[in-house]
């Protein structure tokens, strides 16, 4: 029980650091606020509930990293049910005879029930938070460092993170340290345990040869440690990055409610503010976000991402996973969501006064080279715990940078020319496009001329890439055989502007999408089939919103659809064959494309040995988001190189138990783009005898027959 003294001040405490922490807060709302406009959020009530759901089972938090997941989780469900915990010790310290040990007053099993919990979960809380010191101050984790090179603010360059980590830790130590040991002393006091307060009876033991006036001061000084602490760190929970225990629930609840293949859209803002999520006016200093797409400064931003680098934990568990920093580029998407962390709390009381920011996101957020690094994977967005996507801002950075004409790659520029003259990014004629159609041996409908019933969206590399070719050749045969009645465009098909977009080409990106449409407009078609997983996102995802509302197929799917009805049969199982499958992102991640290979290979007879990385968690290949068109090829370990190792190093224990007999290993995709990513890796690597890229279309031929 506190004096009155110590209850004045204790109010006054609550008061003063609680009105400050709300007035914090509300700086906060109004810098989001201040974000350009995102698609509008709806059905807020099941989304927060999901979200609620998802935080408090730690959903998102198990997407990797398990065993520092599991400390995660004790340190969240203890700080949560410290909510409960910490009114009713506010109760003790204000209310008359009110105390909760041995049950309370009358021994009531809630209590007994709460007390039990409390006390495990004080353990559990303080194994966690020991557990995560220990590992960023001893254990010299490499996933908490960056490469050299990428930019980091000046406060994180010198220690901030780990600055800010201590504190926190601390705080969380001292905090459910004191109100741990506080009932330890009363125990000790009473001298008397009480068993639904396990641990801290056994610590009462510590404290059995003290006085009762020094027990007395403990339990005075442990109780203004653990609640007198959390009002003093109430303002700077704020600015730390302790305050993803608010914002993530916030962010998971107003997360992107697109597809993950639609990217959002530049937007035009309305002069009149209305609410979070919808329109708010151009800021200061920028001008009017139609006229100069993507972003430059901060608020040139949407809204949600504003409110990601509240959100972030600095854990780096994106770039654990991104492509580019495993290769030891400078892109850390991480860094990216920090810096942001770091420029929006170094000018807090300015952003939210109104005023525009005082730098460029090029100048105080992320390097030119780190933007054009990102292969928009999109392997950062889903592995993230609170909900951020560092990806759309890259994408709105190369918008702007695009459209300023400033930084950009030699081999993505000439790739663009021609895209916006020949519509591929080949450099070939529009003439060209069809030549691999030639000489089939049969024809194949002009869907231009004549009705079909799908048209085959071929894409630039499958039509050009002189290693795609004959698998392009092959994928006739097979529709061909099954008597499919499909067509193509011939030399009408544009690229369909999917990587276009990703590297901020937005005019561009439309153009293409108009020509495509015209085409298809005066064609007659029911359904689309490409065997793209880029040229797929895009139709499937983007061109709705200009009115191409087409069911898009993937051909893995239409294959084994086709030997599902019988069209196609196997004559061989090919259950002879050590193989792997990468799944490529666009089909995988993007668009959940993970079971229609599998189950075609399964039906062929093939056992796929899964490599560590697969699925949802899979590696990419370094092709996507324009990297293909990269003038330089980086130094450094390249994607497709790291990943053929991956799958050397799953399949050769199996080789060598099994006995397959030294033949080599296979490297399953289903994507043209991966063909010659992975055809080169497997040279460059110098594997060339030991593993050997194939397309499940050359599976499907071989178990199928034919040329046999
Ligand atoms: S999208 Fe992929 S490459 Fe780009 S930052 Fe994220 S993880 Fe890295
Ligand atoms: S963006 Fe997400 S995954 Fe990356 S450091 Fe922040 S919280 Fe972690």
């Amino acid at each position: 029980m506190l004096s009155s003294l110590e209850r004045t001040l204790f109010i006054l405490m609550a008061l003063g650091l609680g009105g400050l922490t709300g007035y914090l807060f509300f700086g906060i709302y109004k810098i989001v606020r201040r974000g350009q406009p995102a698609p509008p959020r709806k059905d807020l009530v099941r989304r927060f509930a999901v979200a609620l759901l998802d935080v408090g089972l730690q959903k998102t938090i198990f997407r990797s990293r398990p065993i520092l997941s599991v400390f995660h989780a004790f340190i969240f469900f203890g700080f949560s049910y410290y909510f409960l915990v910490n009114v009713t010790d506010a109760l003790e310290g204000f209310v008359p005879g009110f105390e909760l040990v041995y049950g309370g007053e009358n021994g009531s099993f809630g209590v007994n029930l709460f007390n039990l919990i409390a006390d495990v979960l004080s353990v559990l809380t303080l194994t966690g938070v020991i557990a995560f010191l220990v590992r960023r101050f001893l254990g010299n984790d490499k996933r908490l460092q960056f490469n050299p090179g990428v930019y980091l603010h000046p406060g994180v360059a010198s220690g901030g993170v780990r600055l800010d980590s201590a504190i926190v830790g601390t705080f969380i130590l001292i905090h459910v340290g004191a109100r741990f040991v506080g009932q330890a002393l009363r125990l000790a006091r009473d001298a008397q345990d009480d068993p639904f307060m396990p641990f801290a009876s056994l610590t009462a033991n510590l404290f059995s040869g003290l006085s009762e006036s020094a027990l007395n001061t403990g339990i005075h000084v442990t109780w203004w440690l653990a609640l007198g602490l959390i009002l003093a760190f109430f303002p700077y929970f704020v600015r730390s990055k302790h305050l993803h225990l608010m914002a993530a629930p916030v962010n998971l609840g107003l997360a992107k409610q697109t597809p993950r293949g639609e990217l959002d859209s530049t937007l035009t803002p309305s002069p009149s503010p209305t609410g979070i999520g919808e329109s708010s006016p151009p800021h200061e200093g920028v001008g009017v976000r139609a006229a100069t797409p993507g972003a430059r400064t901060l608020l040139d931003l949407s809204w949600p991402r504003l409110l990601d680098g509240y959100a972030c934990i600095m854990c780096n568990r994106c770039h654990d996973v991104c492509p580019a920093h495993s290769q030891g580029r400078v892109l850390s998407p991480s860094a990216l969501e920090i810096n942001k962390r770091y420029v929006l709390n170094d000018e807090f009381f300015a952003l939210a006064r109104g005023a525009a920011p005082k730098h460029t996101l090029l100048e105080h957020i992320i390097s030119p080279e780190a933007v054009w690094a990102c292969t928009t994977c999109y392997a950062c967005v889903r592995v993230c715990p609170v909900g951020n996507e560092p990806m759309a801002d890259i994408v709105d950075i190369r918008r702007r940078m695009v459209f300023d004409g400033e930084g950009i790659d030699s081999g993505v520029q000439s790739a663009m020319e021609s895209l916006a003259k020949n519509g591929n990014w080949f450099g070939k004629s529009k003439r060209n496009r069809s030549k691999w159609a030639k000489d089939l041996g049969f024809e194949i409908k002009d869907a231009t001329k004549e009705p079909v019933e799908y048209l085959w969206f071929v894409g630039d590399t499958a039509s050009f890439d002189e290693r795609a070719i004959p698998l392009t050749q092959k994928v006739a045969g097979v529709l061909n055989r099954a008597g499919v009645d499909f067509g193509i465009l011939y030399n009408e098909e544009r690229n369909a502007g999917n990587d276009v977009r990703r590297t901020g080409e937005e005019g561009l990106f439309e153009q293409l999408v108009e020509e495509n449409l015209a085409t298809f407009g005066k064609s007659q078609f029911k359904q689309i089939l490409t065997t793209d997983p880029h040229s797929l996102n895009t139709l499937r995802n983007e061109y709705p919103k200009y009115g191409g509302k087409w069911k898009v197929h993937h051909y893995a799917q239409f294959i084994l659809d086709l030997l599902e009805q019988g069209r196609l049969s196997v004559k061989t199982p090919l259950t002879h064959h050590l193989a792997t499958y990468h799944d490529p992102c666009y089909l995988g991640r993007y668009n959940g494309g993970y079971a229609a290979p599998r189950n075609l290979l399964k039906r062929l007879g093939v056992t796929v040995h899964e490599m560590p990385r697969n699925q949802e968690n899979s590696f990419c290949c370094g092709a996507g988001g324009g990297q293909i068109w990269m003038g330089k090829t980086p130094a450094g370990e390249r994607p497709a190189e790291n990943r053929i190792r991956e799958a050397i190093t799953t399949l050769t224990p199996l080789a060598n138990a099994n006995g397959y007999g030294g033949q080599k290993m296979l490297f399953l995709v289903a994507c043209p783009k991966d063909v010659v990513m992975y055809t080169d890796a497997v040279k460059t690597t110098g594997n060339e005898d030991k593993i050997e890229v194939r397309d499940v279309i050359q599976l499907v031929e071989e178990a199928m027959g034919v040329g046999q």
